[in-house]
């Protein structure tokens, strides 16, 4: 069931990007794992995925060290609790969560120099007033400068998790903010090459609007209970 829903993925991937013109290579899986077993990364890993994402920092840590497979990639996307930095640091190859620069500090204060720079995404709270997470669109430009100074930390773009809106042309209006916002730190950082947009629900608008990265739960590893 695993390695079918990632082939569905590919498609609709395809579908999106043929719409718009943009090549389906330019659009990576994250398989979001959260709360689901080690088993069923396996599965996903049989068919070809090799990069995921976790929210719940004890949880990612075990299944890292559990598949102690240095071909996969971690990301880190849940909040980062100050308490919880380090092993975020130790463990994950990304986090997709910075929102602060209290947060990149730590980060990079606890990332080892044996270690390759920790890859960053900052978290931009776009239209989403149910969530407090992530820096508004002004905050960017200081956060995203103080990020690019620190030698363990690499800027590598910008994560968001808009809100659903009513209509799709609503939710493309603001899916282009975020890529406007990309282009600008692309601009200015050579290191900058990932939006992380879209996850089960919202990929086709996301990709449309120019992600380079869909985070996928739902979709690949059905639903989940409630943590
Ligand atoms: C859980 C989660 C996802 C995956 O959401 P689905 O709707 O299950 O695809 C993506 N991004 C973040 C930050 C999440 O917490």
């Amino acid at each position: 069931m695993i390695e079918n829903n990632i082939k569905n993925i590919r498609q609709r991937i395809l579908l999106a990007t043929e719409r718009c013109q943009r090549d389906p290579k330019e659009v990576t899986i994250l398989a979001v794992s959260k709360t689901k077993t080690t088993a069923d990364i396996k599965q996903a890993i049989a068919a070809g995925q090799d990069c995921f994402g976790e929210n719940y920092i004890q949880e990612g840590v075990q299944k890292i060290q559990f598949l102690a497979n240095p071909g996969l990639t971690w990301h880190f996307i849940g909040s980062v609790q100050s308490n919880k930095s380090r092993l975020v640091a130790q463990y994950f190859d990304w986090c997709q969560s910075v929102n602060s620069l209290n947060c990149a500090n730590r980060l990079n204060y606890q990332r080892t120099s044996f270690q390759k720079p920790l890859n960053i995404l900052i978290q931009v709270n776009i239209n989403n007033e149910q969530t407090k997470f992530g820096v508004s669109l002004k905050e960017l430009s200081t956060l995203a400068e103080q990020v690019s100074q620190l030698p363990y930390l690499k800027l590598r773009g910008l994560m968001a998790i808009p809100a659903l809106k009513e209509t799709y042309h609503h939710q493309l209006i603001i899916y282009q903010k975020m890529s406007e916002a990309f282009q600008e730190l692309q601009n200015v950082y050579t290191s900058v090459d990932t939006l992380s947009l879209g996850m089960s629900n919202d990929m086709e608008a996301a990709i449309i609007a120019g992600s380079t990265m869909v985070r996928i739960g739902t979709a690949i590893f059905g639903s989940r209970v409630q943590k």
